[in-house]
């Protein structure tokens, strides 16, 4: 969960005004009321459901693909975590007719409160005050040194709002299959499945599913940004939501975009990747996502040959090149959530 500062009082949500602090403590009681996390155990092998949703008009993996997917990150999921898992792809949905199905889940107390309270949307005319006042108090208390290591020499929070707004929007300017931006006011609506707060949200009212597999991408603004998505523009990969209803109390997404994009910025920043190498990448980076969900696993900011470690910047091969031929992935020096 990220710490949010709040900033507005009031928000619309479908026809009634909502009152953000309300919500927030309420929906702070819920996570508070629900019961500790405990690691799951590695005696017996697990099954893990996934619901795998589709963007018409962006790079997508067909059924073949998927399936060498699950696979590889089985094996890796064996060796590097000592976990025989299991996937199981029970549903397939594409973009509109997936939020169709979520969309009551964005109007249901308390687990609605980060959809409502965390983007910064990319069309709000406060965006660039409201990025700004998110990157410094990302900013605060951080050591010298891990600003360095994420976000270059100078750190200052105007250079890194330019960056990172600059970023953002080269993101969202790439082309996709029909030659549209990926985000912009044409498709404005899409603006939930790139949400972080809305998939938050998603997340948490899931009864069905242990991993939710999407072709779009968490990537946007939001007010509780880690300095890893800051760095990135706004990318975040994946994550491990609470979850009340799943077996291992958590609910995990994977954002294909960042892997899959043939666009400028991610060939730039990510460097062009092989088909093989994209799906070592994803692999990996769903390995780290297991570490999450069974081992409830802290993000790690320091071992640099951990897959408990998530990559720090774009370039997600090089990071699994450092992490591939670890034989010790020092778990035991990774602390231990309560709440994801
Ligand atoms: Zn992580």
């Amino acid at each position: 969960m990220r710490y949010i500062p709040l900033l507005m009082l009031f928000v619309v949500s479908c026809c009634k005004p909502v009152d953000l602090k309300k919500e927030e403590v309420l929906y702070n009681d819920y996570i508070k009321a629900l019961p500790d996390l405990k690691i799951v155990s590695k005696d017996a092998p697990l099954v893990l459901k996934v619901h795998y949703v589709e963007k018409a008009g962006l790079l997508a993996l067909d059924t073949e693909d998927r399936d060498s997917l699950y696979r590889l990150t089985e094996d890796l999921t064996r060796t590097a975590l000592g976990y025989e898992i299991k996937f199981e792809e029970t549903l397939v949905f594409d973009a509109p007719k997936y939020l169709k199905v979520v969309k009551s889940r964005f109007n249901e107390s308390p687990i609605r409160f980060p959809a409502l309270a965390y983007l910064i949307s990319w069309f709000s005319p406060e965006r660039d005050k409201a990025v700004g006042d998110a990157i410094s108090s990302a900013l605060k208390g951080e050591p010298q040194e891990r600003l360095k290591t994420y976000l270059g020499d100078d750190a200052s929070t105007a250079n890194v709002t330019k960056n990172f707004l600059k970023n953002l929007s080269a993101i969202y300017a790439e082309a996709d299959l029909d030659r549209h931006p990926l985000l912009s006011e044409r498709n404005k609506n899409d603006e939930a499945l790139f949400s972080y707060g809305h998939w938050s949200t998603i997340l948490q009212g899931e009864h069905e599913a242990d991993f939710i597999l999407t072709n779009t991408g968490i990537i946007g603004a939001d007010t509780g940004m880690p300095l890893y998505v800051i760095a990135r523009g706004g990318v975040t990969s994946a994550f491990v939501e609470n979850n009340a209803f799943r077996p291992y109390q958590g609910v995990g997404v994977i954002g294909l975009y960042p892997f899959l994009a043939e666009g400028e910025f991610f060939n730039a920043k990510r460097g062009r990747l092989t088909k093989e190498q994209k799906f070592e990448a994803i692999a990996w980076v769903w390995v780290h996502e297991l570490g999450h969900l069974l081992m409830k696993k802290v993000e790690n900011y320091t071992l640099e040959d951990s897959v408990h470690r998530a990559a720090p910047n774009l370039r997600y091969y090089d990071w699994v090149k450092k992490i591939r031929e670890t034989k010790n992935h020092h778990s035991d020096k990774v602390g231990v959530l309560k709440k994801f």
